[in-house]
């Protein structure tokens, strides 16, 4: 008889491998492994509470420089109005790194980020993340036996000497652990063609994990590769779907992973936004499709996005494809502009949305209580090499 879901989920976690505990659902079972996050156990205030943003303000002063509220641009206003510091994936890491006074950091951002804030700081700090479920599904598409599996297949092939993995910020710390082990380095959306130099200058052939888009548009936009010379690996499928013949010519392995936001944007999307505003300019993050980011005026990270429209004249038109809370605060703050979003569909990031003010002051109201909830701890051996990789990124030449 086939088994029920309900029966296979009960199993999840005891003696199951690690591709089926890799479809857990949003929200239920607990899987620390997981990017997908797990329930949130605790006792929430209500969202309805009329007190709720006065007890977190009561909570944050009561915490004083105990604490540091990291907020990342998509978090939603709320939650944002709470950080001390605001920026992208790397400015956070970058700015838990340089606050060693802090001894709790409450991370408002998903989980791979709190993970990078831990490898980053002293073993006497402590980040918390809201809320576990807050993961990431692009993190979420490169696991760690998946990748595993690739690799034996380019050893097998007698290429793993000649390959050096670059892994985008936004990966598990398994995965960025594996990157510092075998010879790689971690980059960002900002500096993604300087890691990508720095790879070939060390070996010939590049494994890019895990967003496909970020790789495919530095490698053919910013190192004048050709789509050619990219082959996409699938992880669900024996040697990636790809021949020995198409392994050994690529100059770049994509990994099959993407972000569900930015991934989102289309084609169409940008033709009929310019046959709305005329004069307007696109300006789309490196996370788009090659055919988007092909078609756009310009691209850039969340910062360069966000400096972008700073710089940008009084008068100026924009439809941007990013995440759409960003937008709408960029819209807000800059009303001598016209800024639309590059797309007809609300596109947030949930997993991001996850973290809200119940999950916030709930975490900061159980720390003043005595009780650190959510912490988020990886563990020394896989931060030993994930700091290696992290390190080779901090130090690239600006
Ligand atoms: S916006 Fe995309 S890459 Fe960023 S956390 Fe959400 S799913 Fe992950």
């Amino acid at each position: 008889m086939e088994e029920s879901l309900l029966a296979r989920q009960g199993r999840i976690g005891q003696n199951m491998p690690m591709a089926l505990t890799d479809l857990l659902l949003l929200g239920r079972e607990v899987d620390l492994t997981s990017e997908r996050g797990v329930s949130c156990t605790g006792e929430l205030p209500a969202a309805s509470d009329p007190d709720l943003v006065a007890r977190g303000w009561a909570a944050r002063k009561a915490l004083g420089s105990r604490a540091l509220i990291l907020g990342h641009h998509y978090q939603r206003d709320e939650v944002i109005a709470f950080a001390d510091i605001t920026g992208d994936s790397f400015k956070l890491a970058q700015s838990a790194a340089a606050s060693p006074a802090a001894e709790f950091i409450f991370f408002a951002g998903v989980h791979f980020m709190a993970e990078s804030a831990d490898i980053l700081t002293s073993l006497s700090q402590k980040v918390i993340l809201p809320d576990l479920a807050a993961g990431c599904s692009m993190a979420d598409m490169a696991t760690q036996s998946q990748v595993d599996d690739c690799w034996k297949v380019l050893e097998d092939l007698g290429l793993s000497s000649a390959t050096i993995p670059v892994t985008y910020m936004n990966s598990s710390a398994a995965i960025k652990s594996f990157t510092g082990a075998h010879g790689g380095l971690i980059c960002t959306s900002s500096n993604a063609k300087r890691a990508m130099e720095w790879a070939f200058s060390q070996g010939e052939k590049i494994l890019f994990l895990p967003d496909q888009h970020l790789g495919r548009n530095t490698a053919v936009l910013s190192l004048g590769l050709t789509l050619e010379d990219c082959v996409l690996w699938n992880p669900w499928k024996p040697m990636g779907g790809l021949s020995e013949n198409e392994i050994r010519a690529a100059k770049v392995i994509l990994w099959r992973g993407h972000c569900s936001v930015h991934g989102r944007f289309s084609v169409e999307a940008v033709k009929e936004i310019r046959k709305q505003i005329p004069d307007v300019k696109i300006l789309v993050h490196p996370e788009c499709q090659n055919e988007v980011v092909a078609l756009a005026d310009v691209v850039g990270s969340t910062e360069s996005i966000i400096r972008t429209i700073e710089a940008a004249p009084a008068g100026s038109a924009w439809a941007i494809g990013t995440e759409l809370n960003l937008v709408s605060r960029l819209a807000k703050k800059h009303p001598d502009k016209r800024i639309v979003f590059l797309d007809k569909t609300v596109c947030y990031c949930s997993t991001m949305n996850r973290i809200d003010l119940p999950h916030l002051v709930w975490a900061m109201e159980s720390v003043l209580n005595g009780h650190v909830v959510n912490q988020i701890s990886v563990d020394e051996k896989v931060a030993a090499y994930s700091r290696i990789a992290l390190e080779r990124m901090l130090s690239l030449p600006i």
